[in-house]
Formats: structure tokens, C-alpha cells, sequence
């Protein structure tokens, strides 16, 4: 699905292009699942519960998706470690078959919302917009109307939304202060690891914070959070910095 890039999202919301929906506002839309919208070299971001539903509908570790199925990155302005889905070489997404997505019931939070995207303002409230929809997409054929309530009901948007609400605010605790773009990058990338390939990073936290790791979303991802904020909290403290940065130093 070729979505707009959160710049390209944020201007269309600044330009008028991308409309403010209210609980009760109606907009047409009924998708024709032509497939074309996950060719054109899609970037599909993921987060922690994406690759949770992923890993178990595919039947395979976080650490086996990670390398089959999906790319990390640091974002460049943010530093943030970010996560995409891989693209074939016609560049359709990986998950795309014929003309159809082969995890439909589990797929990512960005596919479930589309058209729509989501933002939460400095006042901390969740809004949603209507994308302007591309050329290719024949969303608009069929004269089909649906209200913002019922298209978050109908595709799962809320059970996405508050599985990953804590991750959401992680992310902006750590974005706080430029505070990512302070810490050496293989902070970073154990950040990512704890994050995103859980199955093989928790267990080795278990003994330090004296605690199993639960099987279920729920404990897991309080456990995930837990892991990265004491981390953080312990490489802020200046001694640490200090002896962080001698070892990033020393290493260049
Ligand atoms: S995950 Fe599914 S819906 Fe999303 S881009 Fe890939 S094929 Fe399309
Ligand atoms: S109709 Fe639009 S949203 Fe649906 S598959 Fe085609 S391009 Fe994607």
C-alpha cells in the first residue's frame, strides 16, 4: 500500500489537501482489491505489535521475520529505529499474492487505516484525516459511504491502538529532548533489538530485573517498556554518559 510519507501527511494536513474527519463525518470510499496501492516500492512502517501479530500468524520468531521479511533502520532526523516491511524486486510488498494480501487478518496498522491517516496534536488529542487518494486507486468507484466510527469499528483500528499506545508514548519520551540522537548507535540498535526482535532479546533481561516474561501481549510489551526506559534512565545518568561515549570513542 503506497501511503504518504509522515512529511507528505503532515503538509497535507497544513495545505487542507488531507480532511479532518469527526466521529460522525462520512466519506466514500470502498476498496476495489486491485492490489495496487502494495506494488509501487510501498514502505510500510511496523511497530512492536505489528511483528507480534505477524510472528504468530506466520508461525515463526521475531528474529526469522526480521531477516525473511522486514528491514530496520535508524531514521535519519530522528534517529528512531524504525522498521518496514521488504519489498519484492518488482517492488510489491512481501506480503502481497496476486492480487491480495496474503495476511489480511493480521495486517499492519498503517494498511488497516488506509485511506486514513492518524495524528495526535501538542494538546495530546488523536485525529484522523482522509488522504488524498492517489490516481491509481479506484476507492472512489463504487458510490459506498461509511462514517470515521464505522470504519475504525470495521477494521480493527481500536484493538491496533491500544496494543501499541505504550510504545506510541516510549517513542515520545525518547524523542524528548533530542534525546536519541545523544546516545551512541548501538544504543540504538539495542533499543531496536529489545522492540521489535523480543522473542530473542527478553529473555536474556529476565534474571537482571527478576521477573518471567509473560506469554501475552499485555506483560510482554510492560516488560519491552520497562526493559528500554530503566536502560535509558541508566546511560542519562553523567557517569554512564561518559563512560558511553569513551566507548564509542575509542571504537572509531
Ligand atoms: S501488508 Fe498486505 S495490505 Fe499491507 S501493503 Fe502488504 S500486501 Fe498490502
Ligand atoms: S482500490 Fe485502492 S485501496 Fe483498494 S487495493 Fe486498489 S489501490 Fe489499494
Amino acid at each position: 500500500m503506497k501511503l504518504p510519507s509522515h512529511k507528505r501527511f503532515i503538509a497535507d494536513i497544513e495545505s487542507g489537501e488531507a480532511k479532518e474527519l469527526k466521529p460522525q463525518s462520512r466519506f466514500r470510499f470502498a476498496c476495489q482489491c486491485c492490489g495496487e496501492c502494495c506494488r509501487r516500492d510501498v514502505d510500510i512502517l511496523i511497530n512492536p505489535y505489528d511483528v507480534f501479530r505477524l510472528t504468530r500468524h506466520l508461525k515463526i520468531t521475531t528474529t526469522e521475520f526480521l531477516s525473511q521479511y522486514a528491514t530496520e533502520y535508524l531514521g535519519p532526523d530522528s534517529h528512531m529505529p524504525l522498521v518496514v516491511l521488504k519489498h519484492t524486486q518488482a517492488g510489491h510488498c512481501v506480503f502481497l499474492k496476486g492480487n491480495r494480501c496474503s495476511i489480511w487478518r493480521d495486517r499492519p496498522s498503517v494498511c488497516r487505516l488506509y485511506p486514513l491517516g492518524k495524528f495526535v496534536g501538542s494538546d495530546g488529542k488523536l485525529r484522523f484525516y482522509l488522504n488524498p487518494l492517489p490516481r491509481f486507486c479506484r476507492g472512489r468507484k463504487k458510490k459506498k459511504y461509511r462514517t470515521l466510527t464505522q470504519w475504525l469499528r470495521s477494521s480493527g483500528f481500536w484493538e491496533y491502538h491500544h496494543n501499541k499506545e505504550w510504545y506510541e508514548h516510549l517513542l515520545m519520551d525518547l524523542t524528548r529532548g533530542e534525546l536519541l540522537k545523544k546516545l551512541p548507535k548501538q544504543v540504538l540498535w539495542l533499543i531496536a533489538k529489545v522492540l521489535y526482535d523480543f522473542d530473542d532479546a527478553l529473555p536474556r533481561f529476565e534474571k537482571a530485573l527478576g521477573q518471567k516474561i509473560p506469554d501475552d501481549w499485555k506483560g510482554k510489551s510492560k516488560f519491552m517498556d520497562e526493559v528500554v526506559r530503566q536502560f535509558v534512565d541508566l546511560l542519562k545518568r553523567p557517569e554512564t554518559q561518559g563512560d558511553s561515549n569513551s566507548q564509542e570513542n575509542s571504537r572509531s
